[in-house]
Formats: C-alpha cells, structure tokens, sequence
C-alpha cells in the first residue's frame, strides 16, 4: 500500500538534500554555545516554506537555547494531533584532523551525506519537515493536526525540555510523540524503540589527610582511596553483578507477557558483540533471552571514572588527600532518581561510610511506552510498509529525556527513524544514507495517514 505523497518524496528527493545541507552548514554546537539561535531561526524558515506555521519560544532567561516549535492544523481532522521531537544542536566536530571532508560541508557522495549532525539529528528533522510538506503540497491539508517541537540542548543533556513542556503545555499538546531519532540495522530494518532507561550519575568523594601524605604514615593515617574502595564494595555483589543497596529494585516494573514475548524475538548476535568488545562473557555470564532482557529492563550501577593518588609514570610514593568517583545508576521504569539518591545516602551510613560525601550530578527518570498502545501498532505497520519488516524494542539501553513528555503531555512516545547503526553520529565522518532519508520521509507520511485513522 503506497502513502499518498510517496511520488512527491522521489520526484522532490533533490530538495530534502538540499534543505539538509543548508542545516548542516549552520553550525550549531550546543557545549560551544555556537550558532544556535542562528540554527533555531534557520530551522523556523524552512519549516515557514514548507508551510507549517512556526515560532521561536524562549524560557524567562532568554541565554538558555531556545525551542521551535512548528504546527499545522487539519482542516478535515483537526481532533488528533501528532508531535515531532527533534534538536537543532549538534556535537562539537572534534578531531577536525579525522574528518575527510569539512565537517560543516554538507558534501554529498553518492548515497551519502557528510557532516555534524547529517544524521543526528537534521537529517531526521529534515524527514518529518518534508512529510508535512508534500501532504500540504498535495492535498492542502495534513491528515490530523502536527506539531513539531525542536530543541537545542539535547547534546548537552536536554537540560531545560522539562521546563518548556511545562511552560508551553498548551501549545504542546498531542496524541502522541514520535522521538527524535531511530536505527536502521545492517539489514535495513528499522528498530521501533518504546522507552528508554533513566540515569542517576553522582560522584562520591573520601577525604582523609588535610594534604597529600608521604606513604610511610600509611602505619597511621587511613588511606581515603581504600577507603572509597571499600564502601564501592558493599554496593554490588562481584559475581552477580546485582546492586546491594537496599530495597534499590523495589519500584523496578516487571516486564508483561507481551514485553517478554517481543524481547524474545529481538535479534541480538552474542558473538558478534563479544568479539566487537573484545570480551569472552558477560556478566552472570548471562545468555540468550538473558541478555536482552538485561539491555532493556536491568538497573546497573557503574563506575564511570576513579581519581585518587598518583598515576603518572614511575614511583611516587604518596598517600592521597583524597579519593573521587563517578558513578552512573541507570534506572528503568518507574524508579525515581531522588528515591534511589535516598537510598544509596543511608547505605553508605548504614555500612559506616557516613563521612562519604554524595555529590548530585543527574537525574532522570526512565520512560517505557505500553506495548498494547495502538499507536504501535500503526507505526509497525507503516515502517513494514515502507521497509518490507521492522524490528521493535520494548525499550533502549540509552538515556533521553522522555519521561518528562509522559509526565507533562501525557503522550505516548515511539522512537522510528533514518539513522543507519554505523552512521559515525558524535564522530568524525558522520553521514546520512540518502535511501534511508527516503525511505524514512515515505514511513512518516505513513506514520501521519495511520495515526489519524
Ligand atoms: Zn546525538
């Protein structure tokens, strides 16, 4: 079954390039603070020309990045509305010395598009503009309303999406979220994720001598770095890898039948993967359905980074001041980041680490779309459609900021997109496969056309 605009997507394939290019030759790197009003004025324009009436919008500090946010009302359906969450931003383009062509050149070779942010995530923006384009260039009418909602900070951690959802709700408000980005495996299929797990990252700092000591008074002045070590053991059991911290699991939902059987089906090549990583088990030494479901549903806590003492070449013989570490909780449905921060403050007391010092850094809550919402179903069939089979996740390994749309809007959010797995996104060389833009304009419009039946 074809969407009604895909012959508009081939025969104006030329200009979708063309958009992308003009985007991607803005700059827009949000850890720079580079270009990004430049980049959401830009994005404003060409959503204005390809007629979705657009708007700039700020938070009360107007240094913050602002958001734009796009709309179009149906006329012949004006009772569902569908939104699209992207970002402007890119990451910085660094190493310039690895890249082969200019970063911000827009270079087209063949099938592929060069530059920061040709994949992540202006070329899946680009997609969802163009849908929206050919269904009014078309028809003069979108099959329900649209809204687009794009912001310039998702590279930094997304750090105000929270605040302009409630800022803005009204204006905000849908049916339903498809998020910013999705993969394309090694065999064209799309991967249609449902969720993403959240993240508590803290940083825990021993203090023991004023300064740093000479070693010999190890006799006599606790080392902070041993001691650091031994509270980091009482937190997770070496063998299972299980966190130890109490009742940490308790607000974990169990995964449904339905999730389970859809786990089951996720393709994943153990071997693959090992060898990709250079290791011969995993954790638990876990197999098969074990590990998916570990990717999807299993809180871990991992040390990040470890700083203490000396660690140049040679000797030094010396008894640190003190001893930090960085480490990443990832949570998954419905654990709250400030219960588990709780939680691991009184462990630390309750194993006599009190003098351990907690310093907050993030926390996110995890998000998971209900399998059964029917808004699954429709974006599986129009990716089927337009791919020939499609791959769906009950959930991604990944943090995003998606819990915030589910608190604020009340939406259901589904990850689909255009991004190839090996697209090079935060690394030099990144390229947008120009089939799968295609592709990928067409799977929207079909994402559109079902959404409002
Ligand atoms: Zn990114």
């Amino acid at each position: 079954m074809s969407s009604s605009i895909s012959a508009i997507v081939d025969s104006e394939m030329d200009s979708l390039v063309a958009d992308l290019q003009t985007l991607i030759r803005q700059p827009s790197v949000s850890a720079k603070k580079q270009g990004l009003v430049e980049c959401a004025n830009l994005v404003a324009n060409i959503m204005q020309k390809a007629g979705i009436s657009s708007e700039v919008l700020y938070l009360d500090d107007k240094g913050i990045s602002p958001i734009v946010y796009g709309e179009v009302r149906s006329k012949s359906n004006p009772g569902k509305t569908l939104m699209f969450y992207n970002h402007y931003d890119v990451q910085p383009e660094e190493p310039l010395e690895l890249w082969e062509h200019e970063p911000f050149s827009g270079k087209v070779e063949g099938n592929y598009i060069y530059g920061r942010g040709s994949a992540d995530d202006k070329g899946e923006l680009i997609t969802r503009i163009k849908a929206v384009e050919y269904f009014l260039r078309k028809t003069g009418d979108v099959p329900c309303n649209v809204k687009f909602m794009v912001e310039g900070e998702e590279e930094v951690g997304s750090v105000h999406v929270e605040q302009y959802l409630w800022k803005y709700q009204d204006r905000l408000r849908c049916d339903g979220v498809i998020w910013e980005f999705g993969c394309i495996d090694m065999k064209d299929r799309p991967i249609i994720s449902l969720g993403m797990k959240g993240l508590l990252y803290v940083e825990l700092v021993a203090r023991g001598p004023s300064r740093d000591a000479h070693s010999s008074l190890a006799v006599l002045i606790e080392n902070p770095a041993w001691r650091l070590v031994s509270a980091l053991a009482t937190m997770r059991d070496r063998n299972s890898g299980k966190i130890l911290l109490k009742d940490w699991y308790k607000e974990v939902r169990p995964f449904t039948r339905e999730e389970l059987a859809v786990i089951s089906k996720e393709p994943f090549d153990e071997k693959e993967f090992k060898r990709e990583y250079g290791i011969d088990r995993f954790v638990k030494n876990a197999k098969g359905a074990d590990v998916r479901k570990a990717l999807v549903g299993m809180p871990t806590c991992n040390i990040a980074g470890f700083n203490s003492g000396y660690t140049g070449e040679g000797v030094k013989t010396v008894l640190p001041a003190q001893a930090v570490v960085k480490i990443d909780f990832r949570l998954v449905p419905d654990m709250v980041p400030e219960k588990q921060l709780e939680r691991l403050k009184s462990h630390l007391k309750r194993h006599g680490f009190a003098d351990i010092e907690v310093k907050f850094i993030h926390g996110e809550a995890a998000a998971r779309t209900p399998i059964r919402d029917p808004f699954v179903r429709k974006v599986e069939r129009a990716a089927k459609e337009t791919f020939g089979s499609s791959i769906t996740s009950v959930s991604s390994a990944g943090t995003g900021p998606m819990y915030p749309f589910v608190k604020v809007l009340k939406a259901p959010c589904i990850s689909v997109g255009s991004t190839y797995m090996f697209a090079r996104i935060h690394s030099p060389n990144e390229f947008a496969r120009i089939d799968l833009l295609n592709k990928t304009t067409k799977c929207i419009g079909r994402i559109i056309e079902k959404f409002a039946t």
